[in-house]
C-alpha cells in the first residue's frame, strides 16, 4: 500500500510544479499576446545580482524591423534607486519594461544587470531577479491564496499574510465570506482593477526580487485607491531597485530620477525640480495633467 501511496504523493508535488509553469508560461502569453521569440544562448550563464543595478547603453529595437521603435536609449538605475519613465502615449515606456524581462531581444546596444548583459544569462534567472507588477494583473482561475503564493510557491501562510498586510489587500480578503479560499480569475470572484494591482504587488513582495517593475494601470483608478497604491508602492519600492513605468505625473514626484522618452528617445532626464526647471516637455505634460485635474 505504501509503495502505491509515494507514487501518488509524487505525482501530487509533480502535478503542482506543472500548474505552476503551466500558469507562468500562461500569463506570459497572455500578457503579451505574442510568441515567445528570445533563447538563452548555448553558453547562457546565472546571472549573479549582487546590488542590483540596471544599465541599459544605446539600446534600439522595434518589434518589426521596418518600424523602429527605440533610437539609442541610455540610463541606469543604480542600487535600490527608483527611476521612473514618463512620456506621451506611444513614447516606449512599456517597451523598456519588456525588454528588461527579455521579452524580446534589442536589435542594438545592451541592458546590462550589475554588469552582465541580460542577452548572455539565463532566462530563467534574469526573471528570478526580476518582480513585475503590470498593468492588468492576471488572475488564476483558482484560490486567492494560490494567486498571491505564485509570487513565491514555498512561502508560508504566515509570510502571505504579511505580504497581504504590505499590500493593503488582507483586510478585504478577510472581508470575503470564503476568505482565503475564495475563488477568483474569470470563473470566480470578479476583482476591481485596484484589488487586482495590490495581488501583484503582494506576489512581487513574495517573491523579494532585487529588482521591481512597476507599469501603472492606464486605466484610471479612483484617487483613494491611487493614493493607497502609491503609499504601498513606495514601502515596498524603498527596498528594491525600481524601475516606473508612470501613466500619470502625480505618481512619481518622488522618484530619484525621472527619463522623458519621446517617440522612442530620450529627451530629458533629472528628479522633478530639475525637470520643471527646463520647462520642455516635461514641464509642459506637468502644466496639463494639473489643468486635467483641476477640472
Ligand atoms: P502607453 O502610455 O500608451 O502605455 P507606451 O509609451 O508604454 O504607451 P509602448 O507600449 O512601449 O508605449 O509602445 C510603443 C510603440 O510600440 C507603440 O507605437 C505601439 O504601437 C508599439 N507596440 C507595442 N507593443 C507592440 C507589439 N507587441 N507589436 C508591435 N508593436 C507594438
Amino acid at each position: 500500500l505504501l509503495q502505491l501511496f509515494l507514487p501518488l504523493g509524487t505525482l501530487g508535488i509533480v502535478y503542482r510544479q506543472v500548474k505552476y509553469t503551466l500558469a507562468d508560461m500562461d500569463m506570459v502569453f497572455r500578457l503579451l499576446e505574442t510568441p515567445q521569440e528570445v533563447k538563452d544562448s548555448a553558453t547562457a550563464s546565472e546571472l549573479q545580482v549582487t546590488r542590483g543595478e540596471i544599465r541599459f547603453e544605446a539600446v534600439d529595437f522595434g518589434y518589426q524591423p521596418e518600424r523602429p521603435i527605440l533610437h539609442g536609449v541610455s540610463f541606469s538605475v543604480p542600487s535600490g534607486a527608483k527611476l521612473a519613465v514618463v512620456g506621451h502615449s506611444g513614447a516606449g515606456k512599456s517597451t523598456l519594461s519588456r525588454l528588461l524581462f527579455r521579452f524580446y531581444d534589442v536589435t542594438g546596444g545592451r541592458i546590462l544587470i550589475d554588469g552582465q548583459d541580460i542577452a548572455q544569462v539565463s532566462q530563467a534567472s534574469l526573471r528570478r531577479a526580476i518582480g513585475i507588477v503590470p498593468q492588468d494583473t492576471v488572475l488564476f482561475n483558482d484560490s486567492i491564496r494560490y494567486n498571491l503564493q505564485y509570487g513565491n510557491p514555498q512561502a508560508s501562510q504566515v509570510d502571505i499574510e504579511r505580504a497581504a498586510k504590505m499590500a493593503h489587500i488582507f483586510d478585504f480578503i478577510e472581508s470575503l465570506p470564503e476568505g482565503w479560499e475564495t475563488m477568483v480569475g474569470e470563473r470566480g470572484l470578479k476583482l476591481s482593477g485596484g484589488e487586482k494591482q495590490r495581488v501583484a504587488i503582494a506576489r512581487a513582495i513574495l517573491k523579494q526580487p532585487p529588482i521591481l517593475i512597476f507599469d501603472e494601470a492606464t486605466s484610471s483608478l479612483d484617487s483613494a485607491t491611487e493614493q493607497a497604491i502609491q503609499h504601498t508602492l513606495h514601502e515596498v519600492a524603498g527596498h528594491y531597485t525600481t524601475l516606473m513605468i508612470a501613466h500619470r505625473l502625480s505618481t512619481i514626484v518622488d522618484a530619484d530620477q525621472i527619463l522623458v522618452l519621446d517617440q522612442g528617445r530620450v529627451v530629458e532626464q533629472g528628479n522633478h525640480a530639475t525637470l520643471l526647471a527646463l520647462q520642455g516637455l516635461y514641464a509642459r505634460m506637468w502644466e496639463l495633467q494639473l489643468h486635467d485635474d483641476s477640472r
